[in-house]
């Protein structure tokens, strides 16, 4: 049989050749009925893969206990009482002994159960464990399908994944195809941020692979090749040595400066929303992290998330950011990022939050309680106006009952922000330009379907220009946190208007960093100025 295309859509770029590492088999497994004489040896798989989750959790909570987290360190035990639950095993043990369910299937089927249950109760508290026994319930069954934390190596072929799978079981994988999920999904996100190549939305056909097989992931054009032709191969594994050399580079020049040739120099941080990123950042010579996305950790929630739960999350991701820069952002649920909880809510960012003080109250408690280690930033995400920034110092300062406070700083990521941002950076510590959201708003796109941003439209870099003199003449830095600050085009102009801090995925650390050490300043700035003057008042989409 000749080559064969599987076509999904490109979630993260980048092309791999490797083994296929099919982590969930559901549809195929589900049909799958164990042997009766094989059953024994399959609940013993089943149970091995509970006791090493335990034992993965043991050894993350007696990290946290080391490090002083106490409180976090409870919590992870607490998940290791549900692996450990009776109910759980009885669950297991039912399912492969009598349905004759594989061990992976069966962890997952278990864990479902419970943490069905567990969302119908009234205790949002409790309610909230519901996303922790699903998280076990994927961590077992990956297990159970011999996947080790960190350790593949091949291409991972799933149903779908969370963020928290992506960064911790695709550490290392060469590249993620999904049956489900969106280019826009979390997942997609981690996948970008980590530089691994992703393909998304193939169907459930891609489970059908076999495990071990070889194949070729092409995350530019969004297919997955079985049975690939030799030149493909070939150009895969070219492609692959380029973007390992590429890593090397940036691994190897971490400690040269970010420092443009005639010495202007600018802070390179790291977005992030996972521990993986954070290290690949610090590998590739992040400062510390200027973006981290807290409602990535928590899309599946049904209620706002307990304090307790964000200091778990906030005391894994921040334990490697010991001493520096540590930009959290305050939870900017809404538009594409709408949990269950809030589906319906027409709010966006932290006029939702501000409709929710004792969710407010709950992170920010969360944030200063973890962040005492770091250079703690907090950022305010989609303000509109002065007023919502001093709400949140306000809500702060009760928490802080008189200890000195962390820096606040407002994202100018609408239309109305940037207008207003000589207002708005009076009551700031700092300013992050967030150009996702700004090209799009300002352009009237849509975010989830369109194709392009283009970033360098006259109209938004107005607005950004606007934002670095005010930032400026009030006396502060100002950073830009979109995906233009790692765009080949925009970041020098970005650079050239005088941007103090560039925040960038954590694949591209390297890469920006190099492109500063290539720039002039001075001539950035005389082409940013003239390109601007160049631009007619009304230009649109014109690029350099
Ligand atoms: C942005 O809008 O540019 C931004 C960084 O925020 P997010 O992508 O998380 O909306
Ligand atoms: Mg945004």
């Amino acid at each position: 049989m000749g080559e064969r295309a599987l076509r999904g859509v490109s979630a993260a770029p980048g092309v791999a050749f490797g083994r296929a590492v099919v982590l969930d088999r559901s549809a195929a497994l589900d049909a799958k009925v164990i042997a009766h004489s094989d059953r024994p040896a399959e609940l013993e798989r089943a149970r091995d893969s509970l006791r090493l989750v335990a034992t993965e959790l043991e050894q993350i909570a007696s990290g946290l206990r080391d490090a002083g987290r106490h409180e976090e360190a409870d919590i992870i035990e607490t998940s290791i009482m549900m692996v450990g639950d009776p109910g759980l095993d009885a669950a297991v043990e039912g399912l492969v002994m009598q349905s004759g369910r594989t061990a992976a299937t069966a962890l997952h089927e278990a864990t479902e159960e419970s943490a069905q249950q567990l969302a119908q109760l009234a205790d949002p508290v409790l309610a909230e464990r519901a996303d922790d026994v699903r998280s076990l319930g994927r961590r077992a069954a990956a297990r159970a399908s011999g996947v080790r934390a960190g350790v593949v190596s091949g291409i991972l072929i799933a149903g779908t994944l969370g963020p928290a799978d992506v960064a911790e079981i695709a550490m290392n994988a060469k590249g993620v195809a999904l049956a489900g999920g969106g280019v826009t999904a979390h997942a997609a996100i981690v996948a970008r941020s980590l530089g691994v190549p992703m393909v998304v939305g193939i169907g459930a056909g891609v489970l059908d692979v076999e495990d071990g097989e070889e194949v070729v992931l092409d995350g530019e054009r969004g297919v997955l090749f079985r049975q690939p032709e030799p030149a493909r191969v070939a150009a895969a594994r070219a492609e692959a040595e380029r973007r390992r050399l590429a890593r090397q580079h940036a691994v190897a020049s971490r400690l040269e400066p970010a420092q443009t040739k005639d010495g202007h120099r600018l802070r390179v941080l790291a977005n992030a929303a996972s521990v993986a990123e954070v290290v690949e950042a610090l590998e590739q010579g992040a400062e510390g992290v200027g973006l981290l996305r807290t409602e990535l950790l928590f899309l599946d929630s049904q209620a706002w998330p307990a304090q307790a739960q964000q200091a778990t999350f906030l005391g894994l991701i921040l334990a490697p950011l010991t001493g520096r820069v540590a930009t959290i952002r305050l939870l900017d649920f809404g538009g594409d990022k709408t949990p269950p909880f809030l589906r319906g809510a027409t709010s966006r960012g932290i006029e939702l939050l501000l409709e929710a003080p004792e969710a407010l109250k709950a992170q920010l408690a969360a944030i200063v309680g973890a962040g005492a280690e770091v250079k703690l930033r907090i950022l305010i995400p989609m303000v509109t106006s002065p007023a919502q920034v001093r709400a949140v110092r306000q809500a702060l300062s009760a928490i802080l009952a008189g200890r000195p406070s962390p820096e606040v700083g407002a994202m100018i990521e609408t239309p109305e922000a940037a207008r207003d941002a000589s207002e708005i950076a009076k009551v700031s510590d700092f300013l992050s330009i967030g150009t996702n959201d700004l090209t799009q708003l300002v352009l009237g796109l849509d975010r989830e379907h369109s194709k392009s941003a283009p970033v360098t439209d006259a109209r938004v870099m107005r607005l950004i220009d606007k934002t670095v003199r005010a930032a400026h003449a009030a006396g502060i830095v100002v950073d830009v946190c979109g995906e233009s600050a790692s765009d080949a085009v925009a970041m020098p102009i970005l650079v050239g208007l005088g941007v103090d801090e560039l925040s960038v995925a954590a694949a591209r650390v390297g890469e920006v960093r190099q492109w500063i050490r290539g720039l002039d300043f001075a001539a950035s700035r005389a082409d940013s100025e003239r390109w601007l003057l160049d631009q007619p008042a009304d230009a649109a989409g014109k690029r350099l």
